[in-house]
């Protein structure tokens, strides 16, 4: 299995982003949004680790894509649901911080229900995109696959996890510094 050291942020010093709730979850999305407008000049070292970050997901995406070609196409339990395709406050602070834009989430649907950003290839969103746990999802075939391959890509592999879980936490990490130094409601 895939096994390495965290090296990451811990994501739950955030609150909680409830997708059962749309009011609640709109507003506090436009709040994220308004923190980077209200102390962008205080948010410049997020924004200068998040080049790395995007560098990560981009030189990850194509191997992940081989995998999950390989074997998702023969799934019988797909693992995308609406509810692992909705982000947490983190999520938020990575695509503001990447310049992306929020997706436009339809909150209205099954959360058990296939995602509704699944297309007929997959995930229409690009890497960056999506709620960071579906690039940290592997299930048991992917991970098969992970490992009949020679070992020196799985090294490579794991080694480039490893530097996207470093880049998101600097990123992560500096926003926190200035979010908690302004006292932000955590609720
Ligand atoms: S990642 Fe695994 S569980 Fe999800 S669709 Fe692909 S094969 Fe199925
Ligand atoms: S990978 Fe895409 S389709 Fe799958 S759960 Fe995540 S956002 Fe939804």
């Amino acid at each position: 299995m895939v096994s390495m050291a965290v090296i990451g942020f811990d994501t739950t010093v955030f609150p909680r982003l409830d997708y059962r709730d749309p009011d609640a979850f709109w507003r506090q999305i436009e709040a994220i949004s308004a923190f980077f407008a209200e102390y962008e000049s205080r948010l410049g070292t997020v924004f200068k680790n998040a080049p790395a970050l995007m560098a990560a997901f981009e030189k990850l995406d194509p191997l992940i894509d081989s995998y999950t070609n390989r074997v998702c196409p023969y799934c019988g339990t797909v693992c995308c649901a609406n509810k692992f395709g909705f982000p947490e406050f983190a999520d938020v602070v990575g695509f503001i911080a990447l310049g992306l834009e929020i997706p436009g989430y339809d909150l209205n649907v099954d959360e058990n229900e296939v995602c509704q950003f699944i297309g007929e290839k997959g995930c229409v969103l690009p890497r960056p995109q999506r709620p960071y746990r579906c690039t940290w999802y592997f299930c048991d075939p992917l991970l098969v696959q992970l490992e009949i391959g020679p070992a020196r890509d799985y090294r490579n592999f794991i080694s480039d996890l490893q530097e996207l879980s470093r880049a998101r936490g600097e990123v992560l990490r500096s926003f926190f510094q200035v979010w908690e130094e302004k006292g932000t409601d955590r609720r």
